[in-house]
């Protein structure tokens, strides 16, 4: 038998950052009450909660799931909770295994993992048609046979990994069992569980970020914004503008496919923060779609400031079992043979974008301690700045890359237009600085 419910919905949030306190500020205006398992590297006192977090459960969730899921149930039965949800992609598949343990809404524990594992959601991409590059999966490091099929230049990636994390470009033959070789390194100290590598087709064109929400398998596009034109050899993340300037043929196409990218990974209701290449500037393929908010909240400020959307507010509705609200204005995508998207695009709906927002990922710009980051006090003065997100502090330790792959600060600003935000990111370019010592010099 549980106790009875609270009187107001009530979701647990796994692993969300304090600093990207808007996420809380949306549960406030959803009416939703909050209980925060912190991050482990983040302390948050009990005496100065964020917004409409009414307690504090601090969980070991990647070091200790069992434990976790256990002491979660206890809390369930004790003081029941409605929904159970996180912003964190590490954490996809775990929330996913204790909504299902406990009958809470959620994406159930199969499409988690696929959406979640590289393997899976490229292998269920194939199936459903849409544009996948050429891949292979290497289960363990043994596998590796020494000839991929795969035409070059290929990327190697942990089949379980974020952030970049690891992802690296081999142009040619030669160098692919090294590269392979130093992705599983990468595994073995970086990420809780290494599952795998996958070896895949390297993509070229401008790469796309795609927020998007589903309710009850109608997707909604909410924006689509620019993230550079990486060319490797690793691929640290940079600028993120949206709505990117796209052709109309080329945008329904990206819509397409990502909508039908929420039917192969059975990802029918809440959040999704998608990434993709526009190969030949015109054909989309996806690089992963992430079932929750991405950028662990960017994605929720991108969208609200294109559309008037409130996504985190949204997600945590669908989590805790409620009706989303969505958005006013939004016209329908229907199925078309249009030049660049799958035989399988799916019909949506896209957002009318009524405006401009950008997320600066500050760059490390070298390595060693920082002694001085120079330029972002400034900046809060700026009316288009909203939030400065800062990561890394003087005396914190940048590894070289792919070594390290912190960001020092995330600028989040809105626009009339992207032309405007596309200046403004030139000239933080020059503003910002960061000096560093070199490790070992400044203790
Ligand atoms: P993660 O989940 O670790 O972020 P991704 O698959 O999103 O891994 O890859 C990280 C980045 O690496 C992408 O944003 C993209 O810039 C680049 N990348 C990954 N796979 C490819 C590919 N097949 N072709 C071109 N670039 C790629």
């Amino acid at each position: 038998m549980t106790a009875p419910r609270a009187p107001r919905p009530t979701v647990v949030l796994v692993y969300q950052r304090t600093s990207l306190r808007w996420v809380f500020d949306s549960a406030l205006r959803a009416g939703i009450d909050i209980v925060l398992v912190p991050r482990p590297d983040e302390s948050v006192s009990p005496d100065r909660l964020p917004p409409a977090v009414v307690d504090l459960l601090p969980l070991d969730v990647e070091g200790d799931p069992v434990k976790a899921l256990a002491l979660l149930r206890e809390r369930y039965e004790s003081t029941p909770f409605d929904g159970i949800t996180t912003l964190y992609d590490p954490a996809v598949p775990f929330v996913a295994d204790v909504a299902e343990a406990l009958g809470l809404p959620g994406l159930g524990s199969a499409d988690a993992r696929a959406a979640q594992d590289k393997r899976i959601m490229r292998r269920r991409l194939a199936e459903a048609g849409l544009n996948v590059p050429g891949f292979i999966v290497l289960d363990d490091p043994g596998a590796w046979d020494g000839d991929s099929g795969l035409t070059f230049p290929v990327v190697v990636k942990p089949a379980n990994g974020f952030s970049s994390l690891g992802v690296t470009k081999a142009d040619s033959a030669e160098q692919l069992g090294a590269v392979i070789e130093s992705v599983w390194e990468v595994c073995r100290t970086k990420l809780s569980q290494a599952t795998g590598l996958i070896v895949e087709e390297y993509l070229d064109g401008p790469e796309l970020a795609v927020e998007s929400f589903a309710d009850r398998g109608e997707v909604t596009v909410l924006s689509i914004g620019y993230k550079g034109e990486p060319t490797g050899p690793y691929f640290e993340e940079g600028v993120y503008r949206a709505p990117a300037p796209l052709p109309q043929d080329v945008r329904d196409a990206v819509v397409r496919e990502v909508a039908a990218a929420h039917s192969a990974l059975g990802v029918t209701d809440g959040p999704a923060h998608t990434e993709l290449r526009l190969r030949g500037g015109v054909r989309p393929y996806l690089l992963e779609l992430g079932a929750r908010v991405g950028g662990s909240g960017v994605s929720h400020y991108i969208a609200e400031h294109v559309t008037g959307a409130d996504l985190a507010a949204d997600a945590l509705r669908v989590a805790a079992g409620l009706a989303p609200v969505g958005v006013n204005d939004s016209v329908s995508v229907g199925e078309s043979v249009g030049v660049g998207g799958s035989a399988s695009g799916s019909p949506a709906r896209l957002a009318r974008a009524t405006g401009a927002a950008a997320n600066y990922i500050v760059p490390c710009g070298g390595s060693g301690r920082i002694t001085a980051i120079h330029g972002l006090d400034e900046l809060a003065e700026d009316p288009r700045v909203d939030h400065i997100v800062q990561m890394l502090h003087p005396g914190d330790v940048v590894r070289p890359y792919p070594d390290f792959t912190g960001y020092p600060a995330f600028v989040l600003s809105h626009h009339t237009s992207t032309r405007d935000a596309e200046e403004f990111h030139r000239s933080l370019e020059s503003r910002i600085r960061i000096d560093y010592a070199p490790t070992g010099a400044a203790q």
